[in-house]
């Protein structure tokens, strides 16, 4: 099974990818579990299908699981499902040298995490991540966050899990767009880092959409690589690297403002698209080649992501779009930072980029 080693906040941890994870929890946590009651932090959705495991790999071992179940959305990330969580875990009589499990996608992630770092002022986690966005982003790297009126993730704490098991079995529930979403992730990190990961999505890519279990380890083990190495090198986000994780989504999020944040485009989509136009956008600049655009448009194409904003029903005016992305980021005189490529596997800050010129591109 690939573990990969990480270690930030000067404290080590381990990824685990592999399948049967959750069917071997007592195991997999070891002292981590210090008590016969373990608090589980769920969905409805992970919990109708993936319950049922861990309850009985736990119980076989004479723990005694304690369940949270959240509906599933967005909504849990708030300050209500915040105040149910935490009054929940106190009612558990978790204490600070205690771990609690986060079983679920990048939503119950982000909850539990900082419910857990807040709780008698930090206790640990384990994050049991269900989808593959939460496999290959949202569990690694420490940021915990909830929503508040005025944005997404703006109230918040880095705090790393003691350990993360990704257990390949559970994508075999996840909806196939979800999937798909996930996938968008992973080849960010070969377009934004490594030109060879890059390449063995390009001919291996749709596997890991269609469910192939090797492909689908060998891209989250991946991703996790990447992301460690990027966080490591700037955790508090502070130098500029950690940026570059944020290729496609400055395009993205103005693509998903201007669809309402709804169905109609979901973040994984938002992104894929975000990254052909900042590839188009960087050959536009003549960072790279046509050639190059071409090949992560097809790539992205490949798996069933959308490539085109005419695709979309929705207004595409550039103006429009650059004003979603103002709101979005501090303004400087008329310009924004992007994350733009100077060859796929090589993408860089450009602090400076012309709001004018990118509405003319997007118009073109
Ligand atoms: P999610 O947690 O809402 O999961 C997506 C959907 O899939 C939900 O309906 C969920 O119930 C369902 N689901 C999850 N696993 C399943 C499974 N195995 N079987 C069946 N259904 C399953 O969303 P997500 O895409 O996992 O994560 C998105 C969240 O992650 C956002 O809130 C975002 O802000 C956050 N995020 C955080 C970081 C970070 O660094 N902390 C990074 C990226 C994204
Ligand atoms: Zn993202």
């Amino acid at each position: 099974m690939p573990v990969v080693a990480v270690e930030l906040a000067g404290r080590p941890y381990e990824v685990r990818v592999g399948t049967g994870l959750l069917a071997d929890l007592p195991a997999q946590c070891g002292k981590l579990l210090r008590k016969r009651r373990v608090p589980i932090v769920t969905d409805e959705n992970v919990a109708r299908d993936w319950r049922g495991i861990a309850q009985q790999s736990l119980d076989s071992a004479g723990f005694e699981p304690q369940w949270l179940v959240h509906a599933p959305g967005e909504g849990a990330k708030s300050w209500s499902g915040l105040a149910r969580t935490m009054d929940w875990l106190l009612e558990q009589e978790v204490e600070r040298g205690d771990h609690i499990l986060a079983l679920g996608g990048g939503v119950i992630g982000d909850l539990t995490g900082f419910a857990a770092s807040i709780l008698k002022r930090g206790c640990g986690f384990i994050q049991l991540p269900t989808s593959l966005l939460a496999q290959v982003d949202s569990s690694v790297g420490g940021k915990t966050a909830i929503n508040a009126s005025a944005g997404k993730n703006l109230v918040g704490a880095f705090h790393q899990p003691s350990l993360v098991l990704a257990d390949l079995d559970t994508l075999t529930t996840l909806p196939a767009r979800e999937l798909r979403c996930g996938y968008a992730e992973v080849i960010k990190y070969g377009i934004l880092g490594d030109r060879a990961f890059f390449d063995w999505c390009e001919t291996d890519g749709a596997k890991v959409v269609a469910g192939d279990r090797a492909a689908q380890e060998y891209a989250v083990t991946e991703s996790v690589k990447a992301k460690a190495r990027i966080v490591a090198e700037d955790e508090r986000e502070t130098t500029g690297k950690r940026a570059l994780l944020n290729l496609g989504h400055t395009f993205g999020h103005a693509l998903e403002a201007e669809t309402g944040f709804s169905d109609k485009l979901l973040h994984g989509e938002g992104v894929a698209l975000g990254m052909v136009l900042a590839a188009r956008y960087s050959a536009r600049r003549g960072y790279i080649s046509d050639d190059d655009a071409a090949r992560v448009t097809a790539a992205i194409d490949a798996v069933g992501l959308p490539s085109e904003i005419a695709a979309l029903d929705m207004d595409s005016d550039g103006r429009k779009l650059a004003a979603h992305m103002l709101h979005d980021k501090k303004m400087d005189a008329g310009t924004l930072p992007f994350i733009l490529l100077h060859g796929i596997g090589a993408a860089f800050l450009d602090k400076e980029v012309s709001l004018e010129d990118v509405a003319a591109f997007l118009d073109e």
